[in-house]
Order: C-alpha cells, then structure tokens, then sequence
C-alpha cells in the first residue's frame, strides 16, 4: 500500500466527480487503499447517485409536462402570418393619412367687412342722442309695437 502520497481534501474529491485530473501529488491507488479517503469517497459517491437518480413522475406531474409539451409544439408548428398580413395595420395607417391629405381643406377666409364710414357732426350726434333720450320706449320695441298698429287697424276696418 502506498501510504506516501497526501490524502485526498474534499476539493480532490469534487474535482474527481466532475471528471477532473487529479491535482499533482495525488493517486487514484491511494483512493483505494487508504481507508479514511475511500469512505469519504465512497460517501460521496452514494450521495451523488442519490441525487443523480430519476425519480418516478407522479401522473400529475407526466400529464403537465405532456401538456406543455403539446403547446410548445403548437406554438411552434403554427404558420406564421403572411408578411401581407402584418403589413395591413401599417398600410391601413398610410391610407387613412393619405385621404386625410387629400380631403384637407384650408379653412375658409371671413369675408372682409366693410365698415362704412360714417361722419358725424357733433350737431348731429346730440340731436340723435337726444332724440334717444327723449323716447319712452326704446327703438327695439318699434317692430312690435308696429305690429300692433297694424292689428289695431284692421280690426277698426
Ligand atoms: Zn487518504
């Protein structure tokens, strides 16, 4: 047995289940003969099976991954829309722009008012004042109050 070379750390036991070389210094012959490494390795061993086993799927669990399973599938067999397809919303966009354009109109211009130009004396503009003053009714009731001028006469026909 050869007892010369150092013991095996817990770090040269991992590397060893992940298939890596031995660090320098190390034999896999002392694995097998030391007693204190192989019960660690083979502690580590029995554990990484454990962990490493499969497990049985519950019917629950094989039903839910077969239902992903399918919609994946019919996600992925789905035919994709025709590029004229995913053009329609652009286009529809473009032609509701272009009739805008050609439908737009400026908005019309008022038309110029004229104002006439009204000249006044000052002689004139108090008598007008004054005549307004002057009233008992105002003007705004002359078209009413000519309406019943004109009821009043035909009843007096
Ligand atoms: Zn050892």
């Amino acid at each position: 047995m050869n007892m010369e070379t150092r013991h095996w750390n817990d770090d040269d036991l991992l590397d060893r289940v992940y298939g890596l070389d031995p660090a320098p210094g190390l034999c896999l012959a002392h694995l097998d003969a030391c007693p204190d490494c192989s019960a660690r390795w083979q502690a580590l061993e029995l554990r990484r099976s454990a962990v490493t086993a499969s497990q049985p799927l519950t019917p629950a669990a094989e039903q839910r991954l077969r239902n992903q399973r399918v919609a994946v599938f019919n996600r992925v067999e789905r035919p994709r829309l025709a590029w004229i397809w995913r053009a329609v919303p652009a286009g529809a966009a473009a032609f509701l722009f272009f009739i805008g354009i050609a439908l737009h109109r400026p908005a019309p211009q008022p038309p110029a008012t004229q104002v006439a130009s009204v000249t006044l004396t000052d002689e004139q503009l108090f008598a007008e004042i004054a005549s307004v003053v002057n009233q008992d009714a105002p003007r705004a009731a002359d078209p009413i109050r000519g309406l019943f001028a004109e009821n009043s006469s035909k009843e007096a026909q």
